[in-house]
């Protein structure tokens, strides 16, 4: 199958209010080009000098999504461009983003990344820590960044319950935390479901999906 049937074989399979990222990391930029004619507007990376480099030989209309670990020293490469970074997990990295969004006179739109996995959870905050960021004094002076809502990415497991306990995990942290509401903070999107569990994601209250391999096939990192 090519990339445009797969695309639009999953489109037609996604709710009307879930959205779609086309995780395009390891893939080349004509293989993006594929997926833009066919279409697709919204592309997320998982590294920041991949999609740096990639941006520029892309049409502008792309909305460029930045859903990997993001190191603080790395923000100013993408800070002209980006329109969403799925992955904050600090104060320091949401201090640094609003600084370079301040520089280039834009709002960058955020998300907090939870740990939600029981298992291998590398990154993310948790609610509490994000809880405490909403409440600080230095937050309510971040005027060049927007919190919309939260991230997060499921154990690497075959045991669905497990998933599913995860993905419910973040919902509740998605309608707690969007309680809080200030020019700053306006919660509507739960970042959360990939090619292997999207459907589930999306049946536990997804409104973003970032799928990868069952658009583009397996990546291969050796190249
Ligand atoms: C690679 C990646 C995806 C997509 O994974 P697939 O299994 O290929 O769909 C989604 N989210 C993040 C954060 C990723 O790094």
């Amino acid at each position: 199958m090519q990339i445009k049937e797969r695309l639009t074989q999953i489109i037609s399979e996604l709710p009307q209010d879930v959205t779609l990222v086309a995780v395009t990391k390891t893939m080349p930029v004509s293989v993006i080009q594929e997926a833009y004619q066919a279409g697709q507007r919204i592309f997320g990376e998982n590294k920041v000098q991949e999609m740096v480099h990639k941006q520029p030989e892309l049409p502008n209309d792309i909305e460029w999504h930045m859903i990997g670990h993001v190191q603080r020293n790395k923000v100013k490469y993408m800070a002209s461009f980006v329109s969403l970074i799925h992955g904050v997990e600090s104060l320091k990295l949401l201090k640094e983003i609003d600084k370079q969004a301040r520089k280039q006179e834009r709002i960058i739109d955020c998300l907090f990344q939870i740990k939600i996995a029981e298992e291998d959870s590398k990154f993310g905050m948790s609610v509490e820590g994000a809880v405490e960021i909403l409440n600080s004094d230095i937050f309510k002076e971040l005027k060049h960044i927007n919190i919309k809502g939260v991230m997060g990415m499921a154990t690497f497991t075959q045991n669905k319950e497990q998933i599913k306990r995860e993905f419910d995990y973040l919902k509740s942290t998605y309608d707690q935390l969007s309680e809080f509401k200030s020019f700053n903070c306006n919660f509507e999107i739960i970042s959360m479901g990939m090619s292997g569990d999207y459907q589930l994601a999306i049946d536990c209250g997804s409104t973003l999906v970032r799928i990868g391999s069952s658009i583009f096939g397996p990546r291969n990192y050796s190249v």
